[in-house]
């Protein structure tokens, strides 16, 4: 064996600690505290406490043989991806050190990094489908989900089937009989149970164990559940825990937290990742290196800023709730129906601060109210360290036909409110003028 060979097998010392501290005194950390090290070691960067932003397109070999090692990473003739970098549409070392404190939160085994959620989400469902499949999915979903579902997909022989987000066991039972009849007739497969939980605006929770039951019985364990957490993750809720196979988010929302950049990811464990990170290779869609850096920076305070504002959210709801203008709340911490309170007893440990307000009247008087905020802002979006409210109806979900917003519970009185980490008091005094303006 020539000596080049050889150093081949010994991987480049990279960002990576040699061996990884998770643990202190026998206690494993919690994320909070991996966050500020976690898969960085400063000694492989001049010291650098913090890691550098590394824009580079693409990356030296140390010689012939591991570059050959690294590409048969890339092309999957080695699973789980390349042990070493080679090219900036694969992977950096800014993603790397962000997919390895995803993976945390959801205590999954590998995670993959976007440009946007959008991009997490439609690489997800490419790279599942083929043609003749069928997709079964909760509803509602993110708009730009469902429309890539009946819109894109469908355009190359992926048909779906829906269910309501509360749907009980039985019901999911029948769903799935009936998606498995439908992919027979069309000569494909079931090829994945996409769930979104809660919903949006409605805050319906999907019972994820109970999906779980249903595909263990119904179809092929080689069908995965995956859910976009975007709402109540990575604090509130850990899909992967209740039976999901894959979790996918919009980083922009809370993880990312500022309201300053646009990402999204997918986690699980390695054999989901796995076709997911070659079509990623193939498409691109990867997070560029300064997002990943700023999203490294957001995991420091998610934690902080999630309790923050979930503790603001439960303090206005409980003043909205009694005000002679607001008719109800789509609020998780104040659930009226029992089976959607059982769900999120056993899948959630957090109400969440985005819920939906219904203000006595229609559109008028929300737009009045709307218009009256001084210090919640009109934007769509949520997640963030700012306050922000907007209208569904006339804004995220005008173009939904009329009755299938009524079928949603997407009323003209709807109001969508995103609560940030400002004073509480602040906030509630700013609702309770923007009420009297109405
Ligand atoms: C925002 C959002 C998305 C899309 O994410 P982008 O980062 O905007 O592409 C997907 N799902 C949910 C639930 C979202 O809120």
């Amino acid at each position: 064996m020539t000596d080049a060979v050889d150093a081949a097998e010994t991987p480049t010392p990279r960002r990576k600690p040699k061996a990884p501290v998770t643990t202190i005194n026998g206690r494993e950390m919690k994320p909070s505290t991996l966050m500020m090290g976690y898969g960085y070691d400063p000694a492989l960067s001049e010291g650098s406490l913090k890691a550098p932003i590394f824009l580079t397109s693409t990356f030296a070999f140390e010689n012939a043989a591991a570059g050959k090692r690294h590409f048969e990473g890339i092309t999957g003739q080695r699973p789980g991806g390349a042990e070493g970098l080679v090219y900036s549409r694969f992977n950096g070392p800014n993603q790397e050190i962000l997919e390895d404190r995803l993976a945390i939160w959801d205590g999954a085994e590998d995670a993959l990094c976007f440009s946007s959620g959008m991009t997490a989400i439609c690489i997800l469902m490419l790279a599942y489908c083929s043609a003749g499949d069928v997709i079964v999915h909760s509803g509602p979903l993110y708009a730009a989900s469902e429309g890539f579902v009946a819109k894109v997909l469908s355009k190359f022989g992926v048909t779906y089937i829906d269910f309501p987000a509360g749907a009980n066991r039985e019901e999911l039972d029948a769903v799935l009989e009936k998606a498995k009849a439908q992919a027979e007739a069309n000569g494909g497969k079931v090829a994945m149970i996409y769930l979104e939980s809660p919903g949006n605006p409605t805050n319906a929770l999907v019972d994820v164990e109970a999906v779980k039951a249903a595909r263990d019985a119904k179809l092929d364990m080689d069908c995965p559940i995956a859910i976009d957490n975007t709402f109540l993750g990575p604090l509130w809720q850990r899909p992967l825990d209740n039976g999901a196979d894959i979790v996918c988010y919009s980083l922009t929302k809370y993880v990312g937290g500022h309201s300053d950049l646009v990402a999204g990811s997918v986690a699980g464990a390695k054999k989901w990742m796995d076709p997911v990170r070659a079509l990623r290779n193939t498409m691109g869609g990867i997070a560029d290196p300064n997002t990943a850096w700023m999203l490294l920076r957001s995991l420091e305070t998610v934690e902080l800023r999630m309790q923050r504002a979930g503790e603001n959210a439960e303090k206005v709801c409980e003043f909205l709730r009694g005000h002679p203008k607001v008719e109800g709340l789509g609020y998780l911490g104040f659930i009226k129906d029992e089976r959607q309170q059982d769900i999120y007893d056993r899948h959630c440990t957090g109400a969440g601060s985005t819920f939906s307000v219904f203000i006595q009247g229609g559109e008028a008087e929300c737009f009045r109210f709307l218009d009256a905020l001084k210090v919640a802002k009109l934007a769509v979006s949520l997640g963030g360290t700012e306050t922000l409210a907007s209208h569904p109806a006339s804004m995220t979900h005008l173009s939904v036909p009329h009755a299938r917003r009524d079928q949603l519970g997407i009323t003209d009185n709807l109001v969508r409110i995103s609560i940030g980490i400002e004073d509480p008091d602040d906030l509630i005094a700013d609702f309770a003028q923007a009420l009297d303006a109405v």
